[in-house]
Formats: C-alpha cells, sequence, structure tokens
C-alpha cells in the first residue's frame, strides 16, 4: 500500500499522516451548472443535497452512488475517477444569494454528500468543500448543515465548522472490525483514523466561540462486527449522541440503478455467519445497540439522516 499524506496536504494546518491509496485515480475537472440539487428519498427531508465532487476514491463494494456515473466503464471503475467541478464556490454562491433573496431568515437545510465524499483524500489538496463552508458561512441563518463523510480529513475544517448554527456530522463507521472493513471498504481509512477524528472534533471545539455540532456514527450499511471485537466497538460508539442503523440497498440486477453492487454479494460469501439470517444478525445487533448505548439516539434508516 502507497503511504501517502493523508491529513495536512494543508501547509498551514500540518497534522499527521494516514496509510492511504489513492494514487491510482484519473482525476478531471469540470465546470457544473448547478450544485444545490433538490433533495428526495432517504433525505427528503432536506431542502439539497450538494455534492462536491463527482465520483469517490474510497470506491466502497456497496456503494449505491456508482449508478450515477457518467457510464458504464466509469461505473466498472467506480474509486477510480474523480471529478472535481472547479466552479462550485462561484455556483454555490449564486444559488445561496437566490434563496436567502426569496427566503429572507430562512435557511436552506443542505445534506453534504449523497453521492460522493466531501473529504475524499483529494479534498486535502483542492480544499473545495472547504471554499464551500465559507460560502455558506457568508449567509445568516446559515444554513442547517448535515456532512456524510467517513474522512479524518474534516477535522482540518474545525474553524469553519463550528461556526455553523445547526450542524450534525455523520461519520460512517459500517463495522467494528477492521477485518471486515478491509474486506468492503480497503481504500477507506481505518475505524481507528475515523473514531480519531470525531474524538479530536470534539476536543476542539471552542465552546465560547462556536457552536456544538451533533455527532452521529452511522452503521450503514450494517457489516458484519467479529463477536470479539463488539464489545470495544460499542464502547467507542458512546461518542457520538447518535447512531443510525441500515440494511444493505435492495439488490436488483440491472447496473445503472442504485443498488447494492455484484461484488459486495461476493464478499458477503466470507460471512456466512451474520449473512445466513441477515435480518435476524441485524436485529440482534440493534438489540445489544439499544441495552449498551443507553441515552444514546438509536435511529434506523431514512429516520436516523435528519438533522434532528
Ligand atoms: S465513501 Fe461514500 S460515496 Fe464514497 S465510495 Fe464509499 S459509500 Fe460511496
Amino acid at each position: 500500500m502507497t503511504k501517502a499524506r493523508y491529513e495536512g496536504y494543508c501547509v498551514d494546518t500540518p497534522t499527521r499522516f494516514v496509510q492511504e491509496r489513492f494514487d491510482d485515480i484519473n482525476v478531471y475537472n469540470q465546470n457544473a451548472k448547478s450544485l444545490l440539487t433538490k433533495a428526495s428519498g432517504f433525505i427528503s427531508a432536506y431542502d439539497f443535497t450538494l455534492n462536491p465532487y463527482r465520483g469517490c476514491q474510497y470506491g466502497c463494494s456497496y456503494c449505491y452512488a456508482a449508478a450515477f456515473s457518467p457510464n458504464s466503464n466509469m461505473r466498472k471503475d467506480w474509486g477510480k475517477w474523480v471529478i472535481i467541478k472547479e466552479n462550485a464556490a462561484e455556483i454555490l454562491e449564486k444559488e445561496l444569494k437566490n434563496w436567502y433573496a426569496k427566503n429572507p431568515n430562512q435557511y436552506p437545510k443542505i445534506y453534504m454528500s449523497s453521492v460522493t465524499d466531501p473529504y475524499q483524500p483529494i479534498e486535502s489538496k483542492h480544499q473545495l468543500t472547504r471554499r464551500l463552508l465559507e460560502v455558506m458561512l457568508d449567509y445568516y441563518p446559515t444554513p442547517t448543515l448535515v456532512i456524510q463523510t467517513r474522512s479524518p480529513i474534516i477535522t482540518r475544517d474545525i474553524d469553519y465548522l463550528q461556526r455553523f448554527q445547526r450542524l450534525r456530522i455523520n461519520m460512517s463507521i459500517p463495522t467494528g472490525s477492521e477485518l471486515v472493513r478491509r474486506d468492503f471498504e480497503p481504500r477507506s481509512p481505518s475505524i481507528k483514523a475515523r473514531l480519531n477524528a470525531i474524538a479530536k472534533f470534539k476536543n476542539s471545539i471552542e465552546y465560547l466561540k462556536g457552536f456544538i455540532p451533533k455527532i452521529s456514527i452511522t452503521i450503514t450499511p450494517l457489516l458484519p462486527t467479529l463477536p470479539a471485537d463488539e464489545t470495544s466497538f460499542f464502547d467507542k460508539l458512546k461518542i457520538a449522541d447518535r447512531i443510525v442503523i441500515q440494511n444493505f440497498h435492495p439488490s436488483q440486477n440491472r447496473s445503472l440503478v442504485a443498488s447494492t453492487r455484484q461484488e459486495t454479494e461476493e464478499i458477503k460469501q466470507k460471512y456466512p455467519w451474520w449473512y445466513e439470517d441477515e435480518k435476524l444478525s441485524y436485529m440482534q445487533f440493534k438489540k445489544k445497540l439499544i441495552a449498551q448505548l443507553p441515552g444514546i439516539e438509536i435511529k434506523e434508516g431514512k429516520n436516523g439522516f435528519g438533522y434532528d
């Protein structure tokens, strides 16, 4: 695995290295016509979704977003390409200006992101997401913002993030077992790196200078956690104020629909003790979560993805 500088391409905030492999992707620049997209489906509680990039270097095996690739070759190569929406900040500026002109004193509810990770490795170099935050912070009241990521790079932007009045961070951690993570999402940051990022986030918020963000851990889709890792995983989840669980996206056999991908179905075969009765595994996991995390919100599917 290539060692690369994961967090800290920002010269002014040098941080630490995390093992990451992202040197084999094709990067494209593109001007977007619009940036805020009307939200629907499991995030219909929002006004808009916002995706700074198209494609995602993490290339998780189960990612339903692969279905929205520009063509079937790119769909097959999910994880091997990223399109940078070069003019994203200018477009967002225009769109927010229009929104606030039409809806004075009413903040838009924005979900970032639905089909990419806004803090995938390339963000450490291009800082597109950071520029979008900057644009949003020019408006008052600031948009309600929910950020969905699995990347520790988010900690780079604590200075901006704590200025949002209504912010929720959804950190994706679909399993408590590194072995399982490496099978299903080998290019993504380690579980430890994600948990450390949340801890860093919580410890770095300057309570007198800003607002307190809400923190969710999204176990979506719920992947197996090995019995030996379960207790410590539950213990670590206590860092969040909400846990969200959800089953896999339903499988369908057509290639250009948002569904669990074939490669995931193959990886699942490695975990028969969990997948022989997936429904039962899910129910048992949920029961343990509820029993072991009193006082923490446990939500399922769509109900867990809202800000409130
Ligand atoms: S990080 Fe999210 S958007 Fe990126 S490949 Fe994984 S599931 Fe898909």
